[in-house]
């Protein structure tokens, strides 16, 4: 077996074990004699597992019971538009604007309402994230949003704002990965691929309060009521995507859950940190205050240096380590299944790039 370690922002590394037994349980899961992907979404073996991914998840985060737990489609992205049709109440919500996502989410809400941007940390290419001021928050404001991770940009909200509104978070990119406390949280949208499993499922964690009062002009499909109502079988779901999301939440259970792996993440992001502030040639682009310890961007400030790098890493095993193209440079994306060794690996590769090209 050759497996690289795979940097990826995501679709993003999964971890091996959960590899191991979707491969064991492809053709025939359990007595079935059939895939999960081809099991029909009302069957008893599919109730049981998607009944099992909700307990696991709500154990994981310590869910309390007034909020519901939805398996959806339509990715992080869908839920832009989701959240303003069922939220909206006087149509106007507060953002901070810390990246790309943060700026689709304000996009999508604007067409319902207005998206009132309190704070926004454009000015130096999203790599902080911005003081809030209380003056500034709508009294009326329906709901409050933040991206709590930045993927692209590499930052992370260490506080939360202090709001007395419904908090909205996009939480795609740090899900899992450390200690949340959701009774914070008005809704909590993530995309799977990156910390909860493969593509086509996007998990919504939402207060009892805020499911039943959509803008009528809501589509049955974008109506939180819709799947609350029906525990996520409204109509097909992404089944295998679920089954795959059930899996990794028993590994990271018997991994010692989330604490456990807030340990580790910590410990993996402290070692790159660490590198990069001392490396002559490498920097990390996001202020120290700020860091995520998820997503890790980082640059030599020569764009040809960089390209060298990128190519020189991916022939040594570590791979998709391309920035985003608003950032330039590398990435590091290092999601719950990125296991340390391959943050060592990444670092003893760029001492002997930084030997060879000082
Ligand atoms: C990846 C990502 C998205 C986009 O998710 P899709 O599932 O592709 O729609 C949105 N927000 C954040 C923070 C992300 O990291």
């Amino acid at each position: 077996m050759s497996r690289v370690f795979n940097f990826s922002p995501g679709p993003a590394a999964i971890p091996v074990p959960v590899l191991r037994k979707a491969g064991s349980e492809m053709v025939d899961y359990g007595t079935a004699g059939m895939s999960v992907m081809e099991m029909s979404h009302r069957s008893k073996m599919f109730l049981e597992i998607i009944q099992e991914a909700e307990s696991l998840l709500r154990d994981l985060m310590d869910i309390p019971d007034n909020y519901k737990v939805l398996f959806l489609q339509g990715g992080a992205s869908t839920q832009f538009a989701m959240v303003p049709l069922n939220l909206f109440k006087n149509k106007k919500a507060d953002f901070v604007k810390t990246g790309q996502w943060a700026k689709k989410a304000i996009s999508e809400a604007g067409r319902f309402g207005t998206a009132n941007v309190i704070a926004s940390s454009e000015d130096k290419v999203f790599n902080y994230i911005p003081e809030l001021n209380k003056s500034k928050f709508s009294p009326d404001a329906d709901y409050f949003h933040i991206t709590i991770n930045n993927t692209i940009y590499g930052t992370r909200f260490t506080e939360l704002p202090d709001t007395d509104k419904p908090l909205v978070t996009d939480m795609s990119s740090s899900i899992l990965s450390q200690v949340y406390d959701v009774s914070k949280f008005g809704v909590i949208y993530a995309g799977a691929q990156k910390n909860i499993g493969c593509a086509g499922l996007c998990v919504v964690i939402i207060r009892d309060d805020l499911i039943g009062n959509a803008l009528d002009i809501t589509p049955t499909m974008l109506n939180y009521k819709t799947h609350a109502d029906e525990a996520s079988l409204y109509n097909t779901p992404p089944t295998y995507s679920i089954y795959m999301a059930k899996l990794v939440f028993e590994w990271l259970k018997a991994n010692g859950g989330v604490p456990a792996i807030q340990k580790v993440n910590e410990e993996k992001a402290a070692l790159l940190y660490e590198y990069l502030d001392n490396s002559k040639i490498f920097k990390a682009t996001v202020v120290k205050k700020d860091r995520s310890l998820m997503n890790i961007p980082f640059v030599t400030g020569n764009g040809d240096f960089d390209n060298k790098f990128v190519k020189e890493a991916a022939a040594a095993g570590l791979v998709n380590l391309k920035g985003h193209r608003t950032v330039g440079g590398m990435r590091a994306s290092i999601y719950n299944a990125m296991p340390i060794e391959g943050v060592h690996a990444l670092i003893d590769f760029m001492k002997k790039f930084e030997k060879q090209n000082a």
